[in-house]
């Protein structure tokens, strides 16, 4: 690499964009993107003094934000200048687009609100106000006029009490419908519902599902916060009778979760349901109908049983055809029981829903064996398939779901699923085509084995689902190597898969839990990915909800288990790494200021136990670094001791940061020096004057006493090593790397910094054979092998085959270095929200190309380069309006010239300096 780059020089050969100018008539500016609360037009929102967001829209070279003005009213027509009558923000000299929080008059609650903004641009010139954009508040804490009702007999109840199991014979497990008939003496103008259940719910208005989210409410901590729903049904109901109908399954509250294998984890049995309406009409007159009168009436519905883990089994034969429209006969169902006010609090859903954001159509099936048919989506995904069949009345098809085959490529196995049974089964009415979704369970698959089809299915039998929380997504990266390309796709279906309203580790065995570690490590690439921000602040609130009292910070969360599963090193860490990642990301500080209370409970109850500054003393349970290449041992063979301390120091360094950006000198103060000494305490205990970071793995069944890559990579990447021995340190990891044949020791942890670190200690070369690297262990390598999704194993193919997701993104953490290295879009130091971009693209033969863009909240960022035939380099780069950057790019003569928004600042650590206005640049790195 360094003997490519000698004689290298930059040239700005052709610009692109329009220069500026200051002589357009009108600002051809504007403001887009609005958000409030982190998200679009928000319906319900329980947050007194929301934050809004913008997007500066400006081709023009230079562009930025000089001024805004905030507008809040009541009305669209009120959206002006000095008529606006909630808010008025005045005129506000500032570039500030993300972070703006409302100032205006108190909030009512279940008010649409509409806003929009106007802002200056770089010459001082008013642009057209943006699009007027709205937001709804919530219930804003106000009382509910409804009340909890259960179907009674409560029919999951049952199934709690004995303890069945979910065997699709049981007949007791049904999750009941709820109906509501009620008439309307007119055409109402807006109809809101609100509603949540302890259970899952699926709300339906005049037989027409009220909205696209599924799995509702959200996964939280039941015992201590409960989302609820808005949704506007005003073009749903009509005048006369109308009905509300509400199926009520088991969700995260009811199925057994994890290794407890419990049901009811968060509260007592039965599932129920909280709902209410609120009509409005022309007039002006509200009518209320709400769960807890004596008008709902209950049957059980036609699922036999449903659950998160193992499936669900449907018999269409109890269908009940119109039972959620007005005029169905009820009279045969029975009435609700009232039931308490859980303890929890409600609040207002606050992160985009789970919904379908794909289909798939099988790329292959076979038949595996007489009646058995294999169909192939050629992608894991999570979700679920649609059955499409014809046949007698009473036939029962089976669909088992499967992440891999048999070795013998023809069968489906689930041996990697532990106890979930991921099974569907439907029994068929006879009426016609007839087709099959579940309603409250989801699988991690790729193929979908179907026994009990009548006849021989077609291809259009069976379509993968895919179902998440959809968030955004906001990156794109290709490169000229293929795999390459399939790794970074991996990445992101490994993401989707496990976004269920909390960050699970995995989508398919009997675990799909909110595992803290996972989610630290993978949170940096995640948010290059997709908007993390409101999904960051919502499960950051589970993670507050699973603290214990002595400040130890859950492992996993939503948290059941308690002191039982907390403090683990690496993992409860993700409680103060999450918050500052986000910060970081998205320029917001009031995730900050939500989590600095826990935080500072975490760190003292570190600091409590740990007199002299190193993280020795434990009593929780500990990961290590979880899974790493050839170890033995799930937890690997660096010294947990070792692992405790860097991190702790890490969460010191963060604190300070994060101290200093909510205007906490002396916490930031107090956290530099408690930074100082953990590194102090961890040098003397852990480096070596030779440049070796380690200790003798302290477990007895060790064998090894040798000194890991992970040891080095945390020390060197958290700051750890002195900066004397920082190069020596650097050297023992390549050679380390080298001995292995450039392969990694690393596991959860040391495998997201690797690359980072070679990076920033002058080892692209290496950080590239081993992104490059194809054989095991590598990221490649499970590509090779066929991988559409990340592997939580690097083993995957052939290691412990009861405990292996395919669908892990843990490892896919290597996709911080593709986004922030490889194409090189990252932040100047000090930079947060993407404010102050630097551009730092990294190349390396047999790559020919890279393309990245990264719609960050200030805007697109861009960043592509590609080799000419003539071996030079040609770097396009684009920095959004309101923001600067630099951009540093290879070379070791300095250029002849700049250009209008770029200015040759020097040459620094063999690459030439830039520093760039917003607009859009092409360089070339010639020889
Ligand atoms: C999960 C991991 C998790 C770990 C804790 C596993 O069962 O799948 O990803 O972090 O437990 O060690």
């Amino acid at each position: 690499l360094r003997g490519i780059m000698t004689g290298l020089v930059v040239s700005l050969a052709i610009l692109l964009g329009a220069g500026t100018s200051s002589r357009e008539p009108q600002s051809p500016a504007r403001a887009a993107a609005l958000r409030v609360e982190l998200l679009a037009t928000p319906l319900g929102i329980d947050v007194a003094r929301p934050r809004f967001s913008w997007q500066m829209v400006d081709g023009r070279r230079g562009a930025r934000q000089t001024a805004y003005r905030l507008l809040v009213a009541s009305a669209p027509s009120l959206l002006r200048p000095g008529r606006a009558d909630i808010w008025d923000s005045g005129i506000v000299a500032a570039d500030s687009a993300v972070d703006v929080t409302y100032a205006g008059l108190p909030l009512e609650a279940r008010h649409r609100y509409y806003w929009t903004v106007c802002i200056q641009d770089a010459y001082g010139r008013q642009a057209p106000c943006a699009a007027p954009s709205w937001w709804e508040t919530g219930l804003l804490g106000g009382p509910w006029r409804a009340t909890w009702i259960a179907s009674s007999p409560a029919p999951l109840d049952t199934i709690a009490r004995e303890g069945a199991d979910t065997g699709a014979s049981h007949g007791d497990g049904r999750p009941p419908l709820l109906r509501r008939s009620f008439a309307l003496s007119g055409t109402p103008v807006r109809a809101r519902v609100y509603a949540t259940a302890l259970g899952s719910y699926r709300l339906s208005v005049n037989g027409v599902p009220a909205g696209p989210g599924v799995f509702l409410p959200d996964w939280t901590d039941y015992r201590a916060r409960l989302t609820y729903q808005t949704y506007d049904v005003t073009r749903l109901l009509r005048p006369g009778r109308n009905a509300l109908g509400v199926v009520l399954g088991a969700g995260w509250y009811a199925s057994r979760m994890g290794f407890s294998s419990r049901r009811y984890a968060y509260g007592p049995p039965p599932v129920r349901l909280l709902l209410e309406l609120h009509v409005t009409y022309a007039d002006g007159r509200e009518e209320v109908v709400a769960s807890g009168d004596t008008s709902w009436r209950a049957a059980p519905s036609p699922i036999r049983v449903s659950e998160i883990y193992d499936g669900e089994s449907y018999d269409a034969r109890l269908e009940q055809p119109g039972w959620d429209r007005p005029g169905f006969d009820a009279r045969g169902w029975h009435g609700v029981i009232a039931e308490p006010s859980p303890p929890a609090m409600l609040q207002s859903q606050a992160i985009p829903l789970i919904e379908r954001t794909a289909e798939l159509h099988p790329v292959n099936h076979w038949s595996a064996a007489p009646g058995t048919y294999v169909f192939d989506l050629g992608q894991n995904i999570a979700g679920w398939a649609r059955l499409a069949v014809r046949g007698p009345r009473g036939t029962r098809v089976r669909l088992r779901f499967a992440e891999i085959l048999d070795p013998d490529g023809r069968n489906i196995t689930q041996v990697n699923l532990r106890s979930a049974k991921a099974t569907d089964t439907y029994v068929l009415s006879g009426r016609g085509t007839e087709t099959f979704e579940p309603h409250f369970t989801y699988h991690g698959f790729r193929y979908v084995e179907v026994t009990g089809f009548p006849g021989v299915p077609g291809p259009d039998a069976v379509t993968g689902i895919v179902a998440h929380t959809a968030l955004p997504e906001t990156g794109e990266l290709r490169t000229s190597d293929p795999s390459l390309n399939r790794l970074w796709e991996n990445i992101l279906w490994t993401q989707r898969a496990n976004l269920y309203s909390v960050p699970t580790d995995c989508p398919q065995r009997d675990e799909r839990m909110g595992w803290m570690g996972d989610a630290q490590v993978f949170w940096r690439t995640a948010s290059y990915n997709m908007d993390m921000a409101a999904f960051g602040e919502k499960w950051l609130a589970d993670v507050r909800d699973g603290q214990t009292a002595a400040g130890c910070f859950p492992n996993f969360a939503p948290n059941f288990l308690g002191v039982l599963s907390c403090g683990a090193p690496g993992w409860a860490d993700a409680g103060v790494i999450i918050p500052w990642t986000l910060w970081r990301h998205y320029g917001d500080t009031r995730v900050l200021a939500e989590q600095w209370d826990a935080m500072e409970r975490y760190l003292a109850f570190i600091r409590d136990s740990n007199p002299d500054f190193l993280w020795t003393h434990r009593k929780q349970v500990q990961f290590g670094d979880w899974l790493p290449a050839g170890s033995t041992k799930s937890w690997g063979e660096t010294n947990t001791d070792l692992i405790s301390s860097a991190f702790w120091a890490y969460d010191a360094s963060l604190m300070a940061q994060m101290a200093r950006a909510l205007g906490k000198d002396s916490a930031a103060a107090a956290y530099g020096r408690l930074f100082e000494r953990v590194r102090a305490a961890f040098d003397s205990a852990y480096v070596l004057p030779d440049g070796r970071v380690g200790a003798p793995f302290v477990n007895p069944d060790s064998v090894r006493t040798d000194y890991t890559q992970t040891a080095a990579v945390l020390a060197l990447r958290f700051g750890l090593v002195p900066d004397s021995l920082r190069g020596l340190a650097a050297q023992r990891l390549v050679d380390d790397l080298s001995a292995h044949g450039w392969h990694l020791t690393t596991g959860f942890l040391g495998s997201t910094y690797v690359l980072p670190v070679l990076s920033e200690t002058g080892h692209d070369d290496v950080a590239f054979r081993l992104l490059l690297q194809e054989s095991y262990p590598s990221w490649l390598y499970e590509v090779k092998q066929g991988a559409t999704t990340m592997w939580e194993r690097w083993n995957g193919d052939h290691g412990d085959p009861g405990m292996n997701s395919y669908s892990h993104y843990a490892f896919g953490a290597v996709g911080e270095w593709l986004y922030a290295y490889l194409a090189g879009i990252a932040e100047e130091p000090g930079s947060v929200g993407f404010s102050q971009i630097a551009i730092r693209p990294r190349w390396a033969a047999p790559l020919d190309s890279v393309r990245a863009v990264y719609r960050s909240v200030r805007g697109d960022i861009g960043s592509a380069w590609r080799r000419r035939p003539d071996g030079s380099i040609v770097v396009d780069v684009t920095i959004p309006a309101n923001t600067t950057g630099r951009v540093y790019l290879p070379a070791d003569r300095s250029p002849a010239a700049g250009a209008p928004g770029a200015r040759f600042e020097g040459m620094r650590d063999g690459r030439a300096v830039f520093a760039v206005e917003a607009g859009t640049y092409r360089f070339v790195v010639s020889k």
